[in-house]
This record gives C-alpha cells, structure tokens and sequence, in this order.
C-alpha cells in the first residue's frame, strides 16, 4: 500500500513537472504508513486517502472518517473512527453496511438530514444531522455544513441543492474543507481560511476541472486534494491552478491504486 502510493506519487509528480507545473507537493513525510501529515496549532493532521471519496484523518485526539464504504477491510489499517462524517446518500458515500462493521461503542456520526432518517436504528443512536449552513461540534472539533449541490442544467437530478453536505473542520487552529459533491457553488467559492481542501471532479455527477480549478484559485486553500475525480484529468486540473498565480499546493493521493 505504502510502496503503490508513493510510486504513484512519483510517477504524477514526474509527469507533471515535465508539464511545468511547479507547485506539486508529492508528500513524503509519513507519521503513520501512507498518510500526508501537516503541522496544527499543537500537533499534526495526517491524511489516508482510502478511495473515490473516502478517507481517514487522524487529527489531535481524534480519529476521523470520512464517507467510508467499500467494506470494513479497506479500514483494517487504521485506528476505530471517533467521528464518520457522511456528506450524502449516494452508494460512493454512504454504505450502511461498512457503517454498522466500523461503527464502535463511542462513535459519532455526523450526516445530513437526508442520510440521517435513512440509518439503521442503531446508528441513528450515534447520529447528529446538520443541514446546510448548521453547525456542530465533537470535542474540540466544530464541524459546519456547507453546501453542496449541482448547478448545470442537465446535473440538477444528481445532488440538488439544499440535501447534501459538504463539511469545514477546525480542527486545533486549521480549517479543513470536505467539498462533497457539488460544482463550484458561490458558498465555495466565498470560503476563506481554508488549510486543506478536498475538491471533486467528475462528469456528470459533480464539475468538470475547469470549474473546479476557477473555484479552488478563488478560495485558494493552502493545500488542495482532487478526489473523487475517476478518470478525470487532475494533471490539467493542475495545471490550471499552477498557472491561475494561485498560491495552493496540489497533493495527489492514491484515491484509485
Ligand atoms: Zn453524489
Ligand atoms: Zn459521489
């Protein structure tokens, strides 16, 4: 796993700084096999990129998922998750199953209200909904839903807007941006102060990279992961925000190894 993802980083960064794109940031440094670490206020945020949409953060004093599915096993390497956040109904997002597998005793969910009336008993238990706009907060973690929704004519039917969510973390000085599934809304384009950002790319269910480069340019995170993309061109996206004057670092992780 780790030797698949950092071979995959090398290969993106060589291909890239063969386009001339300067500010690809294939991390090395590695707290934990495989995870991207920065630096907070009082410790570190490492990052696993598990697949599509799904990942692992591990912040101070906490372990965080989000939008895990594909089974328990793609989660076997980890620590039990404190917080699962769910940004939306959608099979890539939201699995019941995989859910009650990793779901421990002291696990919280956080999900939109859609989501929220679709969980088993069980795990609605263990479940706050936060709709657009809302906030909550888990330990010292606050946790405000952002919007996400299509804006394209033709895509209105995959995430309209008001049901899903996206995510902004503080997490110990940090603001970290979870996009969901969404086009470059103006809520997103309008979002400042944000330390990493997860931005998808893929047609027809979210933007393409020309959206997605215009928005990630205006709200400039210092750090931004394309993800849930499949085969769309996250080299161009690249580029484009190379060349935008922007001053946000792409990290490329091994969403699809
Ligand atoms: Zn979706
Ligand atoms: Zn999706």
């Amino acid at each position: 796993m780790h030797v698949t993802r950092r071979s995959t980083l090398k290969m993106t960064a060589a291909g890239l700084a063969a386009l001339g794109v300067p500010t690809i940031v294939p991390f090395a440094a590695c707290a934990q096999e495989g995870g991207d670490t920065y630096d907070t206020e009082s410790g570190q945020i490492s990052i696993f990129p598990v697949s599509h949409a799904s990942f692992v953060m591990m912040v101070p004093g906490m372990v965080i998922y989000n939008d895990p599915v594909g089974g328990a096993a793609a989660y076997e390497a980890h620590p039990a998750p404190d917080v699962i956040l769910i940004t939306h109904e959608h099979g890539d997002h939201y699995d019941p199953e995989t859910l009650s597998a990793i779901t421990g005793e002291s696990t919280q969910l956080i999900t939109n209200p859609a989501v929220y009336e679709m969980l088993p008993q069980d795990l609605k238990e263990k479940a706050t909904a936060i709709g657009n706009g809302e906030t909550t907060s888990v330990g010292d973690i606050e946790i405000e839903a952002i919007p996400a929704y299509n804006t394209t004519e033709e895509r209105l039917q995959y995430h309209p807007q008001g049901r899903d969510n996206g995510y902004v973390l503080t997490i110990d000085g940090r603001r970290i941006y979870i996009a969901g599934d969404t086009e470059d809304i103006p809520e997103m384009r309008a979002l400042t102060d944000i330390y990493i950002a997860f931005v998808p790319m893929n047609l027809p269910y979210t933007m393409d990279v020309n959206q997605a480069s215009s928005a990630v340019a205006e709200f400039a995170p210092v750090y931004v992961y394309p993800y849930h993309y499949n085969d769309s061109d996250v080299e161009a996206f690249a580029q484009q925000v190379a060349e935008s004057g922007s001053e946000t670092e792409v990290v490329m992780g091994a969403w699809y190894a």
